[in-house]
This record gives structure tokens, C-alpha cells and sequence, in this order.
């Protein structure tokens, strides 16, 4: 079902926008929903008054759940929470104290929240499953979203069917590219190949062997239509034709991956093999680069680095897309690769969030029995402990619909006042309040909310 209330966007199918732009601009995305709840019909209600401005955290050192006040309210909240994963729930796969009990209590008292993380690379079911097991609360897909998941708006397309990926041919690539394809045959995509159906039917695509036994072999699926060849005797149309190019996650083999992507950013239309005529033709824009229909070209996370068992930072998907853009550079003497990025810090993501969070809310308010829409979804609480992707994404996100969105920062995670230190904190960097764990974090958006706890 299409939300109602939601814009055509219809730009984005066109895969025109650089990741260069302000991480909260206003998302271009297409927009499709696969629940049943119409976000138009309660996003647009008579919004409620907003609570006074952020101030610093309380003081108190008294627990969330230390009080055996009645918590029940003649009216449901007009919050939610969206919560990082990493470094706010859990840490390297141990939950962080007081991350249970505080979603099971937003839980007990019907307070809406999601799970927003730029983690990826699984199913969303199988990946709930694991966090519900690791922390001991039952979660859902309904109310979670990893990096790839506003992906599969791209299989509806925009307003009109013109923009569905759902029939064309994506290529999809990540840490198993394997997985990346059952990832997205599960949102809908019907025509799915990775780097390794094209190395496994065209060995000289990337003459570097090794792998291509060993790995690929077991994993490559028979490519649609043949890759073309000049003189070949094959028409274009009968050759394999790429329409879009996704980056699930972090990539293993970046060398093949960029091998493969580059072809295709050089390519006419996105035939495999072919070269656009309208390269580095100086009477065309940007000098005819990416001016031919070459298939837009989307990742899914920008952290350039991100905290794991190791003492130092590794490498993240932002390495991997600034690596395919250097040799992009190098390709055409300096111009930048157009692509599109989403993830935390930018807004698309943040906008897919809302839609998600506020058909969990509609669901959340119907089960209670509230059958006419009670008010807009007043103000969002962004917890996380990344200043460059929670924090900034929050502050600067803009909600179509008026939501306030809380930047919170916890210091168990990759910022602490010795990791960073407290004079990063500034501008776009700068949370609402910074407090010492999830359960603070709470704590400190229900007293502001004047919930009685
Ligand atoms: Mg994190």
C-alpha cells in the first residue's frame, strides 16, 4: 500500500543527487509502505504544544524504574525513541547494562520506539532474532531498521510504476554478496546479480583468478542475458543491461567490486562492456561523465570507520565509497562520482525512520483501542554514541511533518570525553544532553515529556 500522505519523489529513481549534499536535506525518496497504517492521516492531526527546550541532564542518580507510581495515562505519548544498536544496546555483542530493562519498559507502557542502526549485511528478521536472544526482549521487524532497509522503497519506485526497480536488473554487492542478493529478493527485487555471476560467465572481466574457484563458484547464479562484446554478433538489446547498483554493506573484495562498478559507470545505459560515446566530451556537463544512463549508484552507510573487537577504528562502507570515488577521480580527471548515500547521518534515512516509527505508533495506539488519530508524533528521541551519524543526522534532519528530533548521546560507546573529547560536541555535532547510558537517556526525555514514572 501507498502512504497517502506521502510526496512523489520521484528524483531520486533518476539517481542524480551526490552524496556530496547536506546530509539532512530533504530526502528525494521515493516512498512506498508495506504496512497498513496511513502515516498521512494521523502525521497531519492537530499537533500538541511542545515541551520547553532541551536542557541539561538531571542530576539525580535515582533509577528509571525505582518508582512504584501508577504510570498509566488518560492519553497515549506523543514521543517516541529511536535507538542506535552499537555502543547503545550492545557492545560487541554483550548488552550494555540497563538497555533491557529500559526498552522492556517502554514496552510495558506502550512508549513507541525503533532500532536505527547502520549495521547491515543480514535479514532484517534474522538480525532481530539475534539482538532479541542477546538482550533478552522480544523485538520485531515492524519497529527496526539497519542500513539497507530504505532500500526496498526503491522496488515500488516513485509515484508512477515508471521508477520501479522491481523487474529491472540491480547488481548487488557487500561483505557476501550472496546474502546481499537474498536481502534483496526479499524486499522485492525480481533481478538480482552480483559481482560473482558476472566474473564467473565472463572469467576476463577481472583477470585476477585466484578467488574465482575458491569463492565465487559457489555463489554465482547464471547471468539474465549475456554480457556484450564488440563484434559479437549480439544486439545490445539482448545483452545484460544493469539499472541500478546497490551497496548493502561493507565490501570484501573491493578491487572486483570497483572493477565491476567503474564498467558500468563508463558504460551507455548500463550495458555491460559498452562505453559511452559522451565520455570526457567537454561540450556536455560534467564533461559527459555519468550523462549517458548509467545506473544510479547507492550505498547504504558513510561511517568511514567503525569500533569492533580490535583497540583501533577498521575501515567501514565509507572507506570502501571513498575509494570507488578516488579512482573515480583518477578515471576522469577530477570530477566527482555522482552517488547516492543513506545511513545515518542522512536524512532519507532519518525520514524512513519516521515512517516506519509512526506506523508502529498507528499500530501501537490502534491495539489500545484509540481508532481516530490522537496527534502528531510530537518529538522523536535519537539515542546513539556517534556524533557524526546519530547526533548530526538528528539535529539536522527536518521533519516533513513538524516531529522535533532529540539528539541524545550516551558515553558508552565510540564518543566519551576521552575518545573525542568534549570540544567535538559543537554545531552539528552537538547533542540536546549527554548522558552516561541508554537508561539515563531515557530517564532523562521522560522527565522532559512530564511523564509520570
Ligand atoms: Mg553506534
Amino acid at each position: 500500500m501507498r502512504g497517502g500522505g506521502v510526496r512523489a519523489l520521484s528524483a531520486v529513481a533518476r539517481g542524480v543527487t551526490g552524496a556530496s549534499s547536506s546530509p539532512g536535506a530533504r530526502s528525494r525518496w521515493p516512498v512506498t509502505r508495506s504496512t497498513t497504517a496511513n502515516p498521512g492521516a494521523y502525521l497531519s492531526s492537530t499537533r500538541t504544544p511542545q515541551a520547553s527546550g532541551c536542557g541539561s541532564a538531571s542530576s539525580s542518580a535515582r533509577a528509571l524504574y525505582s518508582t512504584q507510581r501508577e504510570t498509566k495515562s488518560e492519553t497515549p505519548p506523543s514521543f517516541a525513541f529511536a535507538f542506535d544498536i552499537d555502543g547503545v544496546l550492545l557492545h560487541v555483542a554483550k548488552p550494555i547494562p540497563g538497555a533491557a530493562k529500559t526498552l522492556r519498559y517502554l514496552q510495558d507502557h506502550n512508549i513507541p520506539f525503533i532500532l536505527l542502526t547502520n549495521g547491515g549485511g543480514k535479514l532484517e528478521a534474522e538480525r532481530v532474532k539475534d539482538l532479541s536472544s542477546k538482550l533478552g526482549v522480544h523485538l520485531t521487524t515492524e519497529n527496526f531498521v539497519q542500513s539497507h532497509t530504505p532500500f526496498r522503497q526503491l522496488v515500488e519506485g516513485g509515484d508512477g510504476e515508471e521508477n520501479s526497480l522491481r523487474d529491472k536488473t540491480i547488481l548487488v554487492t557487500g561483505a557476501d554478496a550472496a546474502k546481499c542478493r537474498d536481502i534483496a529478493e526479499s524486499y522485492g527485487f525480481k533481478n538480482v546479480i552480483t559481482p560473482a555471476d558476472i566474473l564467473f560467465a565472463h572469467p576476463s572481466v577481472f583477470p585476477f583468478d585466484p578467488l574465482l574457484e575458491s569463492v565465487y563458484a559457489s555463489t554465482h547464479r547464471a547471468l539474465p542475458k549475456p554480457i556484450y562484446a564488440p563484434g559479437g554478433g549480439r544486439s545490445l538489446t539482448n545483452s545484460l543491461k544493469i539499472d541500478a547498483m546497490f551497496v548493502f554493506n561493507d565490501p570484501r573484495d573491493w578491487a572486483l567490486d570497483i572493477q565491476v562498478i567503474a564498467d558500468l559507470l563508463l558504460s551507455h545505459a548500463g550495458y555491460l562492456g559498452t562505453y559511452s560515446s559522451k565520455n570526457a566530451d567537454p561540450s556536455l556537463p560534467a564533461c559527459g561523465w555519468q550523462q549517458d544512463g548509467q545506473p544510479p549508484l547507492y550505498f547504504s552507510n558513510a561511517d568511514l570507520f567503525w569500533s569492533t573487537g580490535f583497540h583501533l577504528p577498521r575501515f567501514g562502507q565509507g572507506a570502501f565509497q571513498a575509494a570507488v570515488a578516488g579512482v573515480w577521480r583518477r578515471i576522469t580527471g577530477g570530477h566527482e562520482l555522482q552517488r547516492r548515500a543513506i545511513g545515518k547521518p542522512y536524512g532519507e534515512t532519518y525520514r524512513f525512520a519516521e515512517l516506519v516509527l509512526g506506523a508502529h505508533r498507528h499500530e501501537i495506539l490502534r491495539t489500545q483501542g484509540y481508532h481516530e488519530p490522537p496527534g502528531t508524533l510530537r518529538s522523536v528521541y535519537m539515542v546513539g554514541d556517534n556524533p557524526e551519524s546519530d547526533i548530526a543526522g538528528a539535529n539536522e534532519y527536518a521533519s516533513e511533518v513538524g516531529t522535533e528530533w532529540c539528539s541524545v548521546l550516551v558515553r558508552t560507546g565510540v564518543w566519551s570525553p576521552e575518545r573525542g573529547g568534549q570540544e567535538v560536541l559543537k554545531g552539528r555535532l552537538e547533542p540536546k544532553v549527554v548522558v552516561d547510558d541508554v537508561e539515563a537517556a531515557v530517564r532523562w526525555a521522560l522527565e522532559r515529556e512530564g511523564w509520570k514514572m
